[in-house]
Protein backbone atom coordinates (compact mmCIF):
# COMPACT_ATOMS: atom_id res chain seq x y z
CA UNK A 1 0.00 0.00 0.00
CA UNK A 2 1.11 3.61 -0.86
CA UNK A 3 0.89 5.44 2.14
CA UNK A 4 1.96 9.50 2.80
CA UNK A 5 3.52 10.38 6.00
CA UNK A 6 2.81 13.22 7.77
CA UNK A 7 4.71 14.56 10.50
CA UNK A 8 3.21 18.47 11.21
CA UNK A 9 5.25 21.04 13.24
CA UNK A 10 3.57 23.93 13.56
CA UNK A 11 5.99 26.15 10.90
CA UNK A 12 7.07 22.94 9.08
CA UNK A 13 6.05 19.64 7.35
CA UNK A 14 7.78 16.84 7.37
CA UNK A 15 6.51 14.19 4.98
CA UNK A 16 7.47 10.16 3.14
CA UNK A 17 5.76 8.25 1.10
CA UNK A 18 6.26 4.63 1.43
CA UNK A 19 5.52 1.04 0.01
CA UNK A 20 4.65 -0.84 2.66
CA UNK A 21 4.63 -4.04 0.96
CA UNK A 22 8.20 -3.30 0.17
CA UNK A 23 9.08 -0.64 2.77
CA UNK A 24 10.63 1.23 0.08
CA UNK A 25 10.57 5.07 0.52
CA UNK A 26 9.88 6.52 -2.55
CA UNK A 27 9.96 10.26 -1.62
CA UNK A 28 10.75 12.40 1.40
CA UNK A 29 10.99 15.84 1.88
CA UNK A 30 10.14 19.08 4.09
CA UNK A 31 8.01 22.17 3.89
CA UNK A 32 9.19 24.94 6.01
CA UNK A 33 8.47 28.09 6.84
CA UNK A 34 4.66 27.81 6.84
CA UNK A 35 3.06 30.75 8.08
CA UNK A 36 5.59 33.29 6.11
CA UNK A 37 4.44 34.54 3.03
CA UNK A 38 5.05 32.08 0.64
CA UNK A 39 3.62 29.49 2.44
CA UNK A 40 0.84 31.07 4.34
CA UNK A 41 -0.60 27.72 6.02
CA UNK A 42 -0.90 23.95 6.44
CA UNK A 43 -3.07 23.79 3.10
CA UNK A 44 -0.69 25.83 0.76
CA UNK A 45 2.27 23.36 2.59
CA UNK A 46 0.05 20.55 1.34
CA UNK A 47 0.11 21.68 -2.25
CA UNK A 48 3.78 22.07 -2.44
CA UNK A 49 4.02 18.47 -1.34
CA UNK A 50 1.38 17.39 -3.39
CA UNK A 51 3.19 18.57 -6.05
CA UNK A 52 6.28 16.50 -5.47
CA UNK A 53 4.00 13.48 -5.34
CA UNK A 54 2.27 14.15 -8.62
CA UNK A 55 6.00 14.59 -10.48
CA UNK A 56 7.65 11.64 -8.33
CA UNK A 57 4.60 9.42 -8.23
CA UNK A 58 2.75 10.04 -12.20
CA UNK A 59 -0.04 8.34 -11.85
CA UNK A 60 -0.01 6.31 -8.53
CA UNK A 61 -2.00 7.52 -6.24
CA UNK A 62 -2.03 7.24 -2.36
CA UNK A 63 -3.96 5.22 -0.68
CA UNK A 64 -3.95 5.90 2.74
CA UNK A 65 -2.45 9.03 5.20
CA UNK A 66 -0.75 8.41 8.53
CA UNK A 67 0.01 11.16 10.69
CA UNK A 68 2.18 11.44 13.64
CA UNK A 69 0.71 12.99 16.80
CA UNK A 70 2.76 13.91 19.50
CA UNK A 71 -0.37 14.04 22.79
CA UNK A 72 -2.83 11.53 22.85
CA UNK A 73 -3.71 12.28 26.77
CA UNK A 74 -5.41 8.91 28.58
CA UNK A 75 -7.93 8.15 25.44
CA UNK A 76 -5.56 6.93 23.18
CA UNK A 77 -3.99 3.48 23.71
CA UNK A 78 -2.93 2.41 20.21
CA UNK A 79 -3.45 4.11 16.50
CA UNK A 80 -6.95 5.53 15.20
CA UNK A 81 -8.51 5.96 11.46
CA UNK A 82 -9.34 9.66 12.41
CA UNK A 83 -12.78 11.37 11.69
CA UNK A 84 -13.74 14.48 12.79
CA UNK A 85 -14.14 13.99 16.17
CA UNK A 86 -10.48 12.52 16.32
CA UNK A 87 -9.84 15.86 15.34
CA UNK A 88 -11.51 17.47 17.63
CA UNK A 89 -9.83 15.31 20.46
CA UNK A 90 -6.52 15.99 19.70
CA UNK A 91 -6.95 19.25 19.63
CA UNK A 92 -8.80 19.41 22.99
CA UNK A 93 -5.65 17.89 23.84
CA UNK A 94 -3.69 20.92 23.40
CA UNK A 95 -2.94 22.03 26.70
CA UNK A 96 -0.61 19.14 26.88
CA UNK A 97 1.15 19.90 24.11
CA UNK A 98 0.63 23.54 23.03
CA UNK A 99 3.33 23.27 20.63
CA UNK A 100 2.59 19.98 18.78
CA UNK A 101 -1.25 19.08 18.67
CA UNK A 102 -2.57 22.33 17.17
CA UNK A 103 0.25 21.49 14.39
CA UNK A 104 -0.90 18.22 13.76
CA UNK A 105 -4.64 18.98 13.70
CA UNK A 106 -4.07 21.82 11.23
CA UNK A 107 -2.66 18.76 8.87
CA UNK A 108 -4.81 16.46 9.14
CA UNK A 109 -7.81 19.57 8.29
CA UNK A 110 -5.50 20.70 5.13
CA UNK A 111 -5.71 16.32 4.31
CA UNK A 112 -9.46 15.79 5.13
CA UNK A 113 -10.08 19.25 3.04
CA UNK A 114 -8.25 18.15 0.19
CA UNK A 115 -8.59 14.05 0.09
CA UNK A 116 -11.50 13.75 1.89
CA UNK A 117 -11.76 10.17 0.88
CA UNK A 118 -8.88 8.85 1.54
CA UNK A 119 -8.47 6.94 5.54
CA UNK A 120 -6.23 8.77 7.97
CA UNK A 121 -4.33 7.68 10.46
CA UNK A 122 -3.23 9.01 13.85
CA UNK A 123 -0.17 7.77 15.40
CA UNK A 124 0.56 8.83 18.93
CA UNK A 125 3.92 8.88 20.40
CA UNK A 126 2.12 9.04 24.07
CA UNK A 127 0.13 5.92 23.03
CA UNK A 128 2.77 3.31 23.97
CA UNK A 129 3.02 4.06 27.39
CA UNK A 130 -0.80 3.31 28.41
CA UNK A 131 0.30 0.46 29.40
CA UNK A 132 2.33 1.73 32.43
CA UNK A 133 1.08 0.96 35.97
CA UNK A 134 -0.72 3.50 37.55
CA UNK A 135 2.32 3.64 40.53
CA UNK A 136 4.77 4.41 37.62
CA UNK A 137 2.79 7.39 36.06
CA UNK A 138 1.37 8.68 38.91
CA UNK A 139 2.76 11.99 40.68
CA UNK A 140 3.08 12.31 44.41
CA UNK A 141 0.49 15.48 44.21
CA UNK A 142 -3.20 15.97 45.39
CA UNK A 143 -5.65 13.91 43.27
CA UNK A 144 -7.14 17.38 42.37
CA UNK A 145 -4.26 18.39 39.83
CA UNK A 146 -4.45 14.58 38.24
CA UNK A 147 -8.41 14.56 38.32
CA UNK A 148 -8.76 18.62 37.16
CA UNK A 149 -5.42 19.38 34.66
CA UNK A 150 -4.51 15.82 33.64
CA UNK A 151 -1.22 16.27 36.01
CA UNK A 152 0.43 12.51 35.29
CA UNK A 153 3.35 10.93 33.61
CA UNK A 154 2.64 10.49 29.99
CA UNK A 155 5.65 9.74 28.72
CA UNK A 156 6.77 10.14 24.50
CA UNK A 157 9.01 8.73 21.45
CA UNK A 158 6.39 5.86 21.83
CA UNK A 159 6.38 5.25 18.44
CA UNK A 160 10.17 4.86 18.06
CA UNK A 161 10.36 2.49 21.51
CA UNK A 162 8.15 -0.05 19.84
CA UNK A 163 9.73 -0.27 17.02
CA UNK A 164 12.88 -0.57 18.54
CA UNK A 165 11.98 -3.26 21.44
CA UNK A 166 10.43 -5.53 18.16
CA UNK A 167 13.60 -5.16 16.38
CA UNK A 168 15.72 -5.67 19.32
CA UNK A 169 13.75 -8.80 20.63
CA UNK A 170 14.01 -10.10 16.86
CA UNK A 171 17.17 -10.03 17.06
CA UNK A 172 18.30 -11.43 19.96
CA UNK A 173 15.51 -14.29 19.19
CA UNK A 174 13.34 -13.47 22.06
CA UNK A 175 9.34 -13.76 21.68
CA UNK A 176 8.14 -9.92 21.77
CA UNK A 177 5.66 -11.19 24.76
CA UNK A 178 8.34 -12.38 27.22
CA UNK A 179 10.87 -9.39 26.41
CA UNK A 180 12.50 -7.19 29.17
CA UNK A 181 14.70 -4.08 28.32
CA UNK A 182 15.76 -0.96 28.88
CA UNK A 183 15.27 1.33 25.48
CA UNK A 184 17.66 4.81 25.55
CA UNK A 185 16.04 6.85 22.58
CA UNK A 186 18.66 9.89 22.38
CA UNK A 187 18.40 12.09 19.55
CA UNK A 188 17.58 16.57 20.19
CA UNK A 189 14.73 15.07 22.36
CA UNK A 190 16.07 12.30 24.60
CA UNK A 191 13.82 9.29 26.75
CA UNK A 192 14.59 5.93 28.41
CA UNK A 193 11.88 3.35 28.41
CA UNK A 194 11.43 0.14 30.95
CA UNK A 195 10.03 -2.82 28.89
CA UNK A 196 8.32 -5.73 30.08
CA UNK A 197 6.51 -8.38 28.92
CA UNK A 198 7.32 -6.17 25.51
CA UNK A 199 5.48 -3.41 26.73
CA UNK A 200 6.41 -0.18 28.49
CA UNK A 201 6.00 -0.16 32.51
CA UNK A 202 8.29 3.29 32.69
CA UNK A 203 9.36 6.15 31.34
CA UNK A 204 11.33 9.24 32.01
CA UNK A 205 9.79 11.36 29.50
CA UNK A 206 6.44 12.68 32.20
CA UNK A 207 3.94 15.13 31.91
CA UNK A 208 6.03 16.89 28.93
CA UNK A 209 9.00 15.89 27.14
CA UNK A 210 10.98 18.05 29.62
CA UNK A 211 11.34 15.25 32.10
CA UNK A 212 13.94 12.48 32.56
CA UNK A 213 17.72 12.41 30.76
CA UNK A 214 19.68 15.68 30.10
CA UNK A 215 19.04 16.90 26.24
CA UNK A 216 20.09 18.88 23.30
CA UNK A 217 18.47 21.92 25.47
CA UNK A 218 15.99 20.49 27.68
CA UNK A 219 17.40 20.20 31.38
CA UNK A 220 15.59 16.75 32.41
CA UNK A 221 15.06 16.09 35.71
CA UNK A 222 15.19 18.85 38.21
CA UNK A 223 14.01 20.06 41.61
CA UNK A 224 10.14 21.67 40.79
CA UNK A 225 11.49 24.37 43.60
CA UNK A 226 13.27 25.79 41.07
CA UNK A 227 10.92 27.12 38.95
CA UNK A 228 8.76 28.25 41.60
CA UNK A 229 11.94 30.19 43.57
CA UNK A 230 13.10 32.01 40.13
CA UNK A 231 9.25 32.95 39.85
CA UNK A 232 8.57 34.01 43.58
CA UNK A 233 12.45 35.89 43.79
CA UNK A 234 14.23 35.90 40.88
CA UNK A 235 11.90 37.79 38.71
CA UNK A 236 11.74 35.29 36.04
CA UNK A 237 8.43 35.07 34.23
CA UNK A 238 6.77 31.82 33.78
CA UNK A 239 7.14 32.11 30.56
CA UNK A 240 11.15 32.69 30.51
CA UNK A 241 11.54 29.69 32.79
CA UNK A 242 9.81 27.99 30.53
CA UNK A 243 12.37 28.70 27.27
CA UNK A 244 15.27 28.66 29.67
CA UNK A 245 14.42 24.67 31.00
CA UNK A 246 13.28 24.13 27.13
CA UNK A 247 15.43 25.73 24.93
CA UNK A 248 18.56 26.58 26.66
CA UNK A 249 19.14 24.09 28.81
CA UNK A 250 20.47 20.21 28.88
CA UNK A 251 24.02 20.36 26.59
CA UNK A 252 23.59 23.49 25.78
CA UNK A 253 23.33 24.85 29.06
CA UNK A 254 26.36 23.67 30.31
CA UNK A 255 28.39 23.26 27.67
CA UNK A 256 27.00 26.21 25.12
CA UNK A 257 26.50 23.81 22.20
CA UNK A 258 23.13 21.21 21.32
CA UNK A 259 24.38 19.46 19.21
CA UNK A 260 26.72 15.56 20.28
CA UNK A 261 28.82 15.84 17.65
CA UNK A 262 30.40 19.43 19.05
CA UNK A 263 29.85 18.65 22.60
CA UNK A 264 31.92 15.33 22.43
CA UNK A 265 34.74 17.39 19.80
CA UNK A 266 35.04 20.19 22.42
CA UNK A 267 35.40 17.95 25.07
CA UNK A 268 38.29 16.20 23.24
CA UNK A 269 39.47 19.48 23.00
CA UNK A 270 39.92 19.96 26.29
CA UNK A 271 36.87 22.01 26.70
CA UNK A 272 35.65 22.10 30.51
CA UNK A 273 31.66 22.89 29.78
CA UNK A 274 31.67 20.14 27.06
CA UNK A 275 33.56 17.57 29.51
CA UNK A 276 30.84 18.10 32.46
CA UNK A 277 28.05 17.82 29.97
CA UNK A 278 29.03 14.57 28.78
CA UNK A 279 29.58 13.73 32.57
CA UNK A 280 26.08 14.98 33.33
CA UNK A 281 24.61 13.44 30.65
CA UNK A 282 26.21 9.87 31.00
CA UNK A 283 25.56 9.71 34.57
CA UNK A 284 21.62 10.88 34.48
CA UNK A 285 21.03 8.05 31.85
CA UNK A 286 23.35 5.03 33.73
CA UNK A 287 20.81 5.92 36.64
CA UNK A 288 17.95 5.65 34.30
CA UNK A 289 19.27 2.46 33.10
CA UNK A 290 20.12 0.88 36.68
CA UNK A 291 16.41 1.69 38.11
CA UNK A 292 14.83 0.38 34.78
CA UNK A 293 16.67 -2.86 35.37
CA UNK A 294 14.84 -3.14 38.86
CA UNK A 295 11.72 -2.01 36.93
CA UNK A 296 11.67 -5.01 34.56
CA UNK A 297 13.10 -7.71 36.74
CA UNK A 298 16.08 -7.80 34.86
CA UNK A 299 17.12 -6.80 31.43
CA UNK A 300 17.90 -9.09 28.66
CA UNK A 301 19.10 -5.59 27.08
CA UNK A 302 20.07 -2.51 27.10
CA UNK A 303 19.33 -1.01 23.46
CA UNK A 304 20.71 2.30 21.96
CA UNK A 305 18.96 4.36 19.35
CA UNK A 306 18.23 7.61 17.95
CA UNK A 307 21.20 10.02 16.38
CA UNK A 308 23.33 10.30 19.16
CA UNK A 309 22.83 6.48 20.35
CA UNK A 310 23.17 5.12 16.49
CA UNK A 311 26.02 7.42 15.43
CA UNK A 312 28.24 8.06 18.96
CA UNK A 313 29.87 5.96 19.83
CA UNK A 314 31.86 8.22 22.89
CA UNK A 315 28.27 8.42 24.17
CA UNK A 316 28.00 4.96 24.11
CA UNK A 317 31.20 4.31 25.47
CA UNK A 318 30.77 6.58 28.11
CA UNK A 319 27.37 5.54 29.35
CA UNK A 320 28.58 1.50 29.29
CA UNK A 321 31.53 2.36 30.82
CA UNK A 322 30.05 3.22 34.20
CA UNK A 323 27.97 0.16 34.33
CA UNK A 324 30.12 -2.11 35.61
CA UNK A 325 28.17 -3.16 38.79
CA UNK A 326 25.36 -4.60 35.95
CA UNK A 327 28.37 -6.90 34.56
CA UNK A 328 28.22 -5.13 31.48
CA UNK A 329 30.87 -4.65 29.27
CA UNK A 330 31.25 -3.36 26.24
CA UNK A 331 33.48 -4.57 22.60
CA UNK A 332 35.13 -1.37 21.72
CA UNK A 333 36.00 -2.99 18.53
CA UNK A 334 31.74 -3.45 17.74
CA UNK A 335 31.33 -0.36 19.42
CA UNK A 336 33.10 2.22 17.19
CA UNK A 337 31.79 0.13 13.74
CA UNK A 338 29.13 1.76 11.34
CA UNK A 339 26.64 -0.13 10.17
CA UNK A 340 22.80 0.62 9.50
CA UNK A 341 21.92 -2.47 10.44
CA UNK A 342 20.96 -3.16 14.25
CA UNK A 343 23.80 -5.11 16.23
CA UNK A 344 25.44 -6.41 19.59
CA UNK A 345 28.55 -3.90 20.94
CA UNK A 346 28.83 -6.09 24.54
CA UNK A 347 31.88 -8.01 24.77
CA UNK A 348 30.81 -11.85 24.48
CA UNK A 349 30.77 -12.64 28.58
CA UNK A 350 29.02 -9.18 28.92
CA UNK A 351 25.84 -10.51 31.72
CA UNK A 352 23.35 -7.96 29.53
CA UNK A 353 23.90 -7.58 25.53
CA UNK A 354 24.01 -4.23 25.13
CA UNK A 355 22.63 -3.38 21.15
CA UNK A 356 22.55 -0.40 18.54
CA UNK A 357 19.33 -0.69 16.85
CA UNK A 358 18.17 2.18 13.88
CA UNK A 359 14.33 3.89 14.58
CA UNK A 360 12.21 4.01 12.20
CA UNK A 361 9.16 6.07 13.37
CA UNK A 362 7.55 6.46 9.69
CA UNK A 363 7.95 3.07 9.27
CA UNK A 364 5.80 2.01 12.00
CA UNK A 365 3.36 4.92 11.28
CA UNK A 366 3.17 3.28 7.81
CA UNK A 367 2.70 -0.31 8.85
CA UNK A 368 -0.18 1.27 11.56
CA UNK A 369 -1.56 3.13 8.51
CA UNK A 370 -1.75 0.17 6.22
CA UNK A 371 -3.16 -2.16 9.11
CA UNK A 372 -6.24 0.21 9.77
CA UNK A 373 -6.63 1.51 6.28
CA UNK A 374 -7.74 -1.96 5.46
CA UNK A 375 -10.14 -2.05 8.04
CA UNK A 376 -11.63 1.15 6.54
CA UNK A 377 -12.61 -0.53 3.38
P1 LIG B 1 15.62 14.45 16.55
O1 LIG B 1 15.20 14.28 17.98
O2 LIG B 1 15.61 15.86 16.10
O3 LIG B 1 14.98 13.46 15.58
P2 LIG B 1 18.05 12.96 15.99
O4 LIG B 1 17.55 11.62 16.35
O5 LIG B 1 18.31 13.26 14.56
O6 LIG B 1 17.17 14.09 16.61
O7 LIG B 1 19.41 13.20 16.82
C1 LIG B 1 20.10 14.38 16.79
C2 LIG B 1 21.39 14.21 17.62
O8 LIG B 1 22.14 13.14 17.05
C3 LIG B 1 22.30 15.43 17.64
O9 LIG B 1 22.75 15.66 18.96
C4 LIG B 1 23.47 15.00 16.76
O10 LIG B 1 24.68 15.57 17.19
C5 LIG B 1 23.51 13.52 16.97
N1 LIG B 1 24.15 12.86 15.83
C6 LIG B 1 23.69 12.70 14.59
N2 LIG B 1 24.60 12.11 13.80
C7 LIG B 1 25.68 11.89 14.57
C8 LIG B 1 26.98 11.31 14.35
N3 LIG B 1 27.33 10.83 13.17
N4 LIG B 1 27.82 11.25 15.41
C9 LIG B 1 27.46 11.73 16.60
N5 LIG B 1 26.28 12.29 16.89
C10 LIG B 1 25.40 12.37 15.88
Amino acid sequence: MLVLVINSGSSSLKYQVRETSTEEVLLSGLVERIGETEVPDHAAALETVDGHLQRVLGDRAIEAVGHRVVHGGERFTAPVLITHEIVREIERLAPLAPLHNPAAALGIRALLDKWPKLPQVAVFDTAFHRTMPEYAWRYAVPDDLYKRHGVRRYGFHGTSHDHVAGRAAALLGIERHRFRAVIAHLGNGASVTAIRDGVSVDTSMGYTPLEGLVMGTRSGDLDASIVTQLVIRGNYTAEEMDRILNKDSGLKGLSGDNDMRSVVESAAAGHDGAELALEVASYRLQKYIGGYHVAVGGAQAIVFTAGIGENSWPFRKRVVDGLGALGVTLDEMSNVERSKEPRVISAAGSAIPVLVVPTDEESEIARATEELARTAR
